[in-house]
């Protein structure tokens, strides 16, 4: 276990998880969360985004290889002991998975299911637990009385409240939100959202927010990064992953939305054909050269690991950056308030608003940082380590990116594919450790 470092909530090192049958499902995740931040993570169905949720709270099937670090407020989740790690769930950081009627016990009243892990981690008196109840309810927009519904007698909406309300019970720092408005329809979507991001702001918590949505995490999120085959390839601000990818799978993912106002998108929102890689059979070289629509040549053979395009923006693709390091710099010093963003840098990290310190979690003072330029969050490339310095192939960094493919109508869209029926969360019960 490394030394703790008290800077993040949640630092996210180098993460690998293979499931068996070698399964690479998430393939070099780095990333980091403050309290009161949110990070949005976007990607195709089977791109990784659950893998990485449940390994955030080790809650992934027996057999699943993990490697790397997952620190909670300086604590390795994976090297925790059994009785610890049951402390950290629910009180340290807590998940609301997608669709609260697989989520919760369907013969069990909604009450009884918050007030469950408010009695095991509190140590509450079953009247303390069943007021704690009633406040949480309110907290989330239900009346305290709806405690004695049964499951099946609310609606999607309300039972997503209650799931929220169920990760709130033990006052957590982390939550951990995958997919937690894919079943709703939007108008329940635009008031769980809002939800969500007020008690993240009154309360200072952090939250990793997963979806297929850009558009929704854009709007919800400070900084979002974009997964594809169990790697991030792109990291920034939320809005501007969205409105200016950098990545041509970010660019694909953010052109399958239609954009309020923007009558064309409406009409042809643009889709990417193939498919994502079977993660037990990855393509050589950058895994999403297959569908690239600007792939070069040595995109077939090359890795590419996240390199800064911007001061704090990273994408993994021979066209993006590096950035110039004297606009990095500027001709002063460091760039921005926050110091110099460093490629070292996982997602999340360089944030304006990083309220934990220096942005560079991997500068100098940190023991565990690489000295190295590349990063903590760049994959082990089969390809030999990319320099930043030198772009990896022929392309102008400067030439803006053509737009990936040409409008296909009758290309699956990224998020169109039915929702991953493993999305169903494990055996997570509110009983549960
Ligand atoms: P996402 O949440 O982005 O849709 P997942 O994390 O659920 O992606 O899945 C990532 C990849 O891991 C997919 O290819 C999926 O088939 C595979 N996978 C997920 N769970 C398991 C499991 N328990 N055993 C084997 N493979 C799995
Ligand atoms: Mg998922």
């Amino acid at each position: 276990m490394s030394a703790p470092t008290a800077s993040h909530l949640l630092d996210v090192r180098n993460l690998h998880v293979t499931y068996a049958g070698g399964v690479a499902a998430v393939r070099g995740v780095s990333l980091t969360v403050n309290a009161g931040r949110k990070v949005g993570i976007a990607g195709e169905s089977g791109c990784g985004k659950s893998t990485l949720a449940l390994a955030l709270l080790r809650l992934l099937p027996a057999g699943a290889r993990v490697r790397g670090e997952i620190l909670l407020d300086g604590e390795d989740v994976l090297t925790m002991k059994w009785g610890r790690l049951r402390a950290v769930r629910w009180a340290g950081a807590s998940i609301v998975f997608q669709g609260a009627m697989h989520s919760l016990n369907a013969v069990h009243r909604v009450g009884a299911q918050i007030a469950e892990p408010i009695l095991l981690h509190r140590k509450a008196t079953a009247a303390g637990a069943r007021r704690r109840t009633g406040e949480l309810l309110e907290r989330v927009g239900l009346p305290a009385a709806r405690a004695s519904a049964y499951p099946h007698e609310l609606s999607g909406g309300q039972r997503q409240r209650v799931m929220i309300a169920m990760a709130l019970a033990c006052d957590p720092r982390l939550i951990v939100a995958d997919e937690p408005t894919t079943a709703l329809d939007v108008m329940i979507q635009a008031q769980i959202l809002r939800l969500v991001q007020q008690l993240v702001s009154e309360q200072d918590v952090g939250l990793v927010m997963i979806s297929h949505d850009l558009a929704i995490l854009s709007e919800t999120c400070d900084r979002l990064a974009v997964m594809y085959a169990g790697r991030v390839v792109e990291e920034g601000p939320a809005r501007q992953v969205y409105e200016d990818a950098r990545h041509p799978y970010g660019q694909a993912l953010s052109a399958a939305f239609p954009r309020i106002g923007d009558v064309a998108s409406r009409f042809a929102p643009r889709g990417l054909p193939g498919d994502p890689p079977d993660p037990a059979a990855l393509p050589a070289g950058c895994a999403f050269h297959p569908r690239c629509a600007v792939a070069l040549k040595s995109c077939a053979v090359e890795d590419q690991v996240l390199r800064l395009t911007a001061p704090d923006r990273r994408a993994a693709c021979v066209h993006a950056g590096p950035m110039d390091p004297v606009a990095l710099m500027g001709p002063a010093g460091p760039a921005g308030p926050a110091g110099p963003a460093s490629p070292a840098g996982p997602v999340g990290a360089t944030g304006p608003a990083d309220p934990a310190g220096p942005a560079d979690p991997a500068g100098p003072a940190d023991p565990a940082g690489p000295a190295d330029p590349r990063s903590p969050m760049a994959p082990e490339s089969p390809a030999g380590p990319a320099d930043p310095a030198a772009p990896a192939g022929p392309a102008d960094p400067a030439r803006p990116m053509a737009p990936p493919t040409p409008a296909d109508p009758t290309g699956p869209a990224p998020s169109a594919g039915p929702a991953d029926p493993r999305q169903s969360p494990p055996s997570h019960k509110p009983g549960g450790p």
